[in-house]
């Protein structure tokens, strides 16, 4: 007896999309039922080869077969099949994980920007792809671990059937009831030997299993003679793929398109990626790695479903999908595969997990991955650029979580962009262009190179020349109080600490003055008693009348993301208030504190809420703040 199930109703909207194709590229339906039924092998194997009691095939294959007269493509495995909970769990939810995602971007997709993006393979719903050309598919399959088998049967529509089957063999049938030609497209070119073989070589090539389909060739007959030429069709059975995983070729045979591909295929990125790196490993841990930077973040790359790691394999038989033993945190954004003839198959996952191997592997490819990044940074700074732009956060949080543990291997590969420079610039590079007499490194937080340019703080530095670091993202500074210093030259933040950049003269009279506008600076540090340290002259400013600096320790920049961060910390930078002993403003309060003491309090206030502002704080109180502007806007106009 068959039972009608209906789709979940997620999966039926998913379905309507794809059947009323948001996507061009139906040929892809092929490849991701292809790679299933590879898949479906996969697990057969590797089963047989750790499990006790499984019978072992040597005859994996996946067949084609075309029946023209009826319209159906059949494409079979004998993998392991699934159970009736299986087919279920399987065929009966579309995009199980990613289905919310999918719906949200195809939302946004829809139209003429979805046309030639590859949502299918992206989102993994590579099995209901059939139905851009099928109008009806039928899947008989046997577990390997059930005695029956079972038939579903859906027309795409609201529900799908399932029945108990006979079936001899574990492993699967989809056959697909071609739709009739249309005006839009012409489905009958599925049924055409040379289509199929054509879009065998180009998407599936690299499946490890032969993908058989009996073809027909024109053919001498054996009475055939050179005067009386006569022709045959001769049916044989041909192995369309050439099953080299691709990276197991020579490097020299493989082009760009074709590694391209694999990764389309393989890791659901529509994008072609920033590149790809073939690592062959020999000698007494061997092993081959093909990895890949995507070309712009996953889409889920900060979600916490992330999932980080590289599929494994051992000699070419597939073992784990995201082992992520293999990579480090830091890398989560690299993609790819490990192919190692050092791992034992027999053992556990959860021991495998802990097995050196993959540890030294992982160390090894981190080595190697830093290195093609230092000199793609080399040979091609602009390509670089684009790449810290989507990725370079996580090389900082690769120094930063590590304690600074890998700042030597990572330092180089840092970028900021700078006030003078164009480009955005490397510490080295920054060091190189350092004039004689600068002895820091210098850098500052702000959303723009102009804004940074407008403080107070840059008053000298900008007039020495001298080039400053821009820190926009939150990890910055605490990155900045890891790395130290940068070839014996120490970082140091243009508002925070000491900034001696006065020559020795100029020094020694601020200095001096400090000692002389004792009384005036005591004044003012009690009137802010409760909201700075000190008050005292700048050695940083020359044409505005004051800033804010913080201490040693906690920046501002600091303090406010640690404000953010939901797991909540009220640690405050300490604060210090610098004047300009030449502004103008700073000779008349001095005249005011002795001409009217009192009143000194007030000014102290409104100089010290600027002073916040122009650091990018909130007021405790904008109204006070307003209410005073206000009343001293009065006083002057009167
Ligand atoms: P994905 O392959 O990305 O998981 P699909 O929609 O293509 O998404 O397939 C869903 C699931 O159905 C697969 O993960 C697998 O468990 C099962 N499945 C599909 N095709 C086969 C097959 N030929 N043999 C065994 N299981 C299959």
């Amino acid at each position: 007896m068959a039972e009608t199930i209906k789709f979940k109703t997620e999966s039926k909207k998913i379905l309507e999309l794809m059947i009323n194709s948001i996507y061009t590229n139906k040929d892809v339906f092929l490849r991701e039922l292809i790679s299933n039924a590879s898949d479906a092998i996969d697990k057969y194997h590797y089963l047989s080869l750790t499990g006790k009691d499984l019978p072992r095939k040597n005859d994996y294959e996946i067949d084609i077969e075309i029946d023209k007269k009826n319209r159906l493509l059949k494409i079979s495995d004998n993998g392991i099949g699934m159970t009736h909970e299986e087919l279920i769990e399987s065929l009966g939810t579309i995009a199980k994980s990613g289905s919310k995602d999918f719906m949200e971007k195809i939302a946004k997709l829809k139209g003429e920007e979805a046309k030639d993006i590859d949502i299918i393979g992206q989102f993994g719903v590579g099995f209901y792809s059939a139905f851009m050309v099928a109008s009806e598919i039928e899947v008989n399959t046997r577990s390997l671990f059930d005695t029956k088998g079972y038939k579903f049967t859906s027309k795409g529509e609201d529900s799908y059937t399932i029945e108990e089957i006979e079936k001899e063999e574990s492993g699967t049938e989809v056959i697909i009831h071609l739709r009739k030609k249309t005006d839009e497209f012409d489905f009958d070119k599925y049924l055409e030997e040379w289509q199929i073989k054509d879009l065998v070589k180009q998407y599936s090539d690299y499946i490890r299993y032969p993908i058989k389909m009996e073809t027909t060739k024109r053919e001498k007959t054996p009475d055939s003679t050179d005067e009386d030429p006569k022709y045959e069709d001769v049916k044989s059975v041909e192995t369309l793929n050439s099953m080299m995983p691709i990276w197991k070729k020579n490097k020299n045979d493989v082009t760009e398109e074709e590694y391209n591909e694999f990764y389309h295929n393989k890791f659901y990125d529509y994008k072609d990626p920033a590149m790809h790196m073939l690592v062959n490993i020999e000698g007494k841990l061997e092993y081959t790695a093909l990895l890949y930077i995507p070309s712009a973040a996953p889409y889920d790359l900060y979600s916490e479903k992330y999932e980080k790691g590289l599929q494994l394999y051992s000699k070419g038989v597939f073992i784990m999908d995201k082992c992520k033993e293999l990579i480090p945190d830091y890398l989560k954004f690299v993609k790819g595969l490990v192919d190692s003839s050092d791992l034992d198959l027999n053992i556990s996952r959860e021991m495998l997990q802990k097995s050196k191997v993959l540890h030294e592997i992982e160390e090894n490819l981190e080595k190697k991955i830093v290195a093609k990044l230092e000199s793609l940074k080399k040979d091609d700074f602009d390509k670089y650029v684009e790449f810290f732009k989507n990725f370079g956060l996580h090389l900082k949080f690769g120094i930063y979580e590590s304690y600074g543990l890998k700042k030597d291997l990572l330092k180089d590969l840092i970028i900021y962009s700078s006030i003078n420079e164009e480009k955005m610039i490397g510490f080295k590079e920054y060091v190189e262009k350092m004039p004689k007499d600068q002895e820091y490194i210098y850098y500052a937080s702000g959303k723009s190179k102009d804004a940074i340019l407008a403080m107070p703080q840059m008053d000298l530095v900008k007039k020495h020349g001298y080039d400053v670091l821009i820190l926009n993202d939150n990890v910055d500074e605490f990155l900045m109080n890891i790395l130290m210093d940068y070839d014996g030259k120490k970082f140091k933040s243009i508002n925070q600490g000491d900034l001696d950049i006065l020559d020795k003269d100029e020094a020694k009279k601020i200095e001096e003055l400090n000692e002389t506008k004792k009384p005036f600076l005591e004044a003012m540090k009690n009137a802010l008693a409760s909201k700075v340290s000190d008050v005292r002259l700048s050695k940083r400013l020359t044409d505005s009348a004051c800033c804010l600096v913080s201490s040693d320790g906690i920046s501002f920049e600091m303090e406010k993301v640690l404000a953010e961060n939901p797991a909540g910390s009220d640690a405050k930078a300490e604060k210090i208030l610098e004047l300009n002993p030449n502004h103008d403003l700073f000779k008349a309060l001095e005249k005011l504190y002795y001409d009217s003491p009192l009143e000194i309090n007030e000014y102290a206030d409104l100089l010290y809420d600027q002073a916040l502002l122009m650091e990018g704080f909130n007021l405790d109180n904008p109204v006070e703040f307003s209410n005073k502007m206000t009343s001293l806007m009065i006083k002057a106009l009167k």
